[in-house]
């Protein structure tokens, strides 16, 4: 069947990659750091780049591969890469995109470590960087200088899940051709799909929704053939931080149920999202698919579903927060998305302590956020160990 025609959920499954030697199944694990070659002669090509054959698995690896071919096809961009994990995704991307005195204009609110590699971007190489809810035409104009070298953006936003219209920035940074980077880890593309909305690169901590499990840190990222090749060249090379053949198998394992996984996590997550609103001791809930969150039509016009995360606000203090958080018995207390298990954690605490404490304000990340990323678990089990934990904060 012709690759181009198959929905997006036969295409998580079926790869023009998948022909394997001997019949596989699966994708075949090539665990191996090196390639012989046939001759020296045919060694002196590849190195030259005249051969397409594998030569070391830091420049390319048939699994890895395989993985990298499924990511671009789901998000429908020219070249996909791995990466050993998110960060290292994000951080190949932003160096390839930026030099010495850039600026980089992102969503007001981003996942820890992104914001720690700005900073560290800032002081080493003096790249600025300023943040934007990016709600109005008119004043992400206004942040852009003749020196921003791209705008990056997560939506939803982590952890308070506001939301940017990924095809409104598209269209104003084109007229500036200034390229648009989104971190699309919360939604993967069976959720949203920035490059058709006119985004130039998106980037995935495949260690959340697309390995699914829990056993597997990775990154990946996707664009232009051409931009891929440089940050292939240059930031994954040079700085090396790939994935590995049995990391990348299972990623291309966890691909295959991620659809029935997010849609799974999606209604469980919006069973929640609901009771929780009901709920005396709560104050407030963030989730993308309520349907009295402010920015309900972004999340119609970009996202398929809301997505398996929440965020709310309880009652009280911090201490009443953590206090909430301790009583709870099926749902574990870590850092991390996306998995089978139901996770909580403390953005202020936790995930986002590295951002200085005026900064999380103006993101709106206040000591009383919880973030919770709801599992496969059945959605009445989920609740009651939260409702039996909201009890004994009375
Ligand atoms: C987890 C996460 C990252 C970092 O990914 P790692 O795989 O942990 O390096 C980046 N962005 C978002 C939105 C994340 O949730």
């Amino acid at each position: 069947m012709d690759e181009k025609k198959m929905r997006l959920e036969t295409s998580m499954i079926h790869n023009e990659s998948d022909a394997h030697e001997q019949g596989s199944l699966t994708t075949p694990i090539y665990q191996t750091s090196t390639f012989s070659f046939p001759s020296a002669a045919v060694g002196e090509k590849r190195f030259a780049g005249e051969d397409d054959g594998y030569v070391y698995t830091r420049l390319g690896n048939p699994t890895v591969k395989a993985l990298e071919e499924r990511i671009a096809t789901l998000e429908g961009g020219e070249r996909g890469l791995a990466f050993a994990s998110g960060m290292a995704a994000v951080s190949a991307v932003l160096i390839s995109l930026t030099k010495a005195h850039d600026h980089i204009l992102c969503s007001n609110g981003l996942y820890g470590c992104t914001f720690g590699l700005l900073k560290m971007l800032e002081e080493k190489y003096s790249i600025t960087h300023d943040f934007s809810f990016m709600e109005d035409e008119e004043e992400l104009r206004s942040r852009l200088t003749k020196n921003t070298a791209c705008i990056f953006i997560e939506t939803p936003i982590n952890p308070t899940m506001k939301m940017v219209d990924l095809s409104m920035v598209a269209r104003v940074a084109k007229e500036y051709e200034i390229p648009v980077v989104v971190d699309n880890t919360f939604c993967t593309p069976y959720l949203q799909r920035p490059l058709e909305l006119g985004c130039d690169v998106v980037i995935h901590s495949a260690t959340k929704y697309i390995g699914g499990h829990g056993d597997v840190i990775a990154g990946l990222a996707v664009g232009k053939q051409e931009f891929m090749n440089s940050v292939a060249m240059n930031a994954q090379k040079d700085i090396g931080g790939v994935l590995s053949p049995f990391d990348a198998w299972l990623l291309i394992r966890g691909l295959k149920t991620l659809h029935v996984r997010l849609d799974r996590h999606s209604t469980n997550a919006e069973v929640i999202a609901t009771r929780l609103k009901q709920h005396a001791f709560i104050q407030n809930v963030y989730y993308p698919g309520m349907e009295d969150h402010p920015q309900k039509p972004i999340q119609e016009k970009q996202m398929k579903t809301g997505g398996g995360v929440l965020a709310f606000e309880i009652n009280g203090s911090k201490s009443d927060a953590q206090f909430f958080m301790d009583q709870l018995k099926l749902i574990k207390i870590a850092v991390s998305l996306g998995d089978a298990e139901t996770l909580i954690q403390h953005p202020a605490s936790m995930t986002h302590a590295v951002v200085p404490e005026e900064e999380r304000k103006k993101m709106g990340i206040r000591d009383t956020l919880i973030r919770l990323s709801v599992g496969l678990e059945s959605v009445e089990d989920i609740w009651d160990d939260l409702t039996q934990a909201l009890e004994k904060c009375k």
